[in-house]
C-alpha cells in the first residue's frame, strides 16, 4: 500500500526525464556538426536504445503500481469479506439464541433478527406460533412486522435479516414485501425437514422465491449448521403433531 504511490511517481519521473533526455539529444548540435547526421545519430540512439528502454522501465514500474493497488483492492475486499463473515457468525449466533428463547417460552424454536448496514443491531423477533395461537407467527414475518412499523423500506433495503432456520415461502414473501434485501440463514429448510423427520409443508426454497420478486435479495447459508440444529434437537420428535403448524 505505502509502495504503490511512490512507485508510480517514479514511473512517471522517469518517463518524463527520459524524454525530455532524448528530445534534447536530438537538438543537442554537439553529436554532429551537420544536420542529416545529427538527425541519424540521434534518431538512431533515440528509437532503437533509449525510447524502449525508458519506456519499458517507466511503464513496468507503473504497470506494478497498479497491479500493487489491484492486489490492494483484492485484499480490502477479502478484508471486507472477513469482518462481514464475523459479523454474519455473530449474529446468526444470536438468531439461534432468540429461537431457544423461543422454544423456552413454548414456542416452536426459530428466532430472526435484523441488522443495519453498519452491522448494528436494530431488531429481534422469537415464533410466536404458540403463545400468541397464531399460525402467521414465525420469527422472521413477526420481525418483518415490526420492522415496517419502525423503519421505512428504502433503509430495510440496506439491512441484513438473519434467521436460525432458513424463512418459509411465507416468511420470505414478508421479506420481500419489507424490502429487506440480504438474509443469512443457519440451518437450511432442506436439512431441517431431512433431519427432523418433518414433511415439507411448503416446497419452495427462499432462494427459488427470492428469484421471483422483481428485486435482488442476496442469501448466504446455511451457516453454522451444526449450532443451528441443536435448539431443534429434541423438540420435534415429541410434536410432530405441530409440525402441520411450521
Ligand atoms: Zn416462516
Amino acid at each position: 500500500m505505502n509502495n504503490d504511490g511512490p512507485r508510480m511517481f517514479l514511473g512517471c519521473l522517469i518517463l518524463i526525464v527520459g524524454s525530455f533526455f532524448v528530445f534534447i539529444l536530438w537538438l543537442s548540435p554537439g553529436w554532429s556538426e551537420s544536420y542529416d547526421e545529427q538527425y541519424t545519430t540521434a534518431t538512431y540512439i533515440a528509437i532503437a536504445v533509449l525510447i524502449p528502454l525508458i519506456l519499458l522501465i517507466g511503464g513496468g514500474l507503473l504497470m506494478s503500481g497498479n497491479s500493487d493497488t489491484q492486489s490492494l483492492r483484492l485484499n480490502q475486499k477479502d478484508s471486507d469479506k472477513d469482518i462481514m463473515n464475523e459479523i454474519d457468525i455473530k449474529y446468526i449466533r444470536l438468531a439461534i439464541e432468540v429461537a431457544q428463547q423461543a422454544r423456552d417460552k413454548g414456542n416452536h424454536p426459530f428466532g430472526s433478527v435484523l441488522v443495519d448496514r453498519d452491522g448494528k443491531l436494530l431488531l429481534q423477533a422469537e415464533n410466536t406460533v404458540i403463545t400468541e395461537r397464531d399460525c402467521t407467527g414465525h420469527a422472521e414475518t413477526n420481525l418483518m412486522r415490526l420492522a415496517s412499523k419502525h423503519f421505512d423500506s428504502d433503509f430495510l433495503a440496506s439491512g441484513t435479516l438473519y434467521t436460525s432456520t432458513e424463512p418459509c415461502s411465507m416468511c420470505a414473501s414478508a421479506i420481500v414485501w419489507g424490502n429487506v434485501r440480504r438474509i443469512v440463514f443457519g440451518l437450511s429448510g432442506k436439512d431441517f425437514h431431512e433431519l427432523m423427520g418433518i414433511e415439507v409443508t411448503l416446497q419452495l426454497s427462499c432462494r427459488e422465491l427470492f428469484a421471483t420478486a422483481n428485486r435482488d435479495i442476496e442469501v448466504v447459508g446455511p451457516m453454522l449448521e451444526e449450532d443451528a440444529i441443536k435448539v431443534h434437537e429434541g423438540f420435534w420428535n415429541e410434536r410432530k403433531i405441530d409440525a402441520n403448524n411450521l
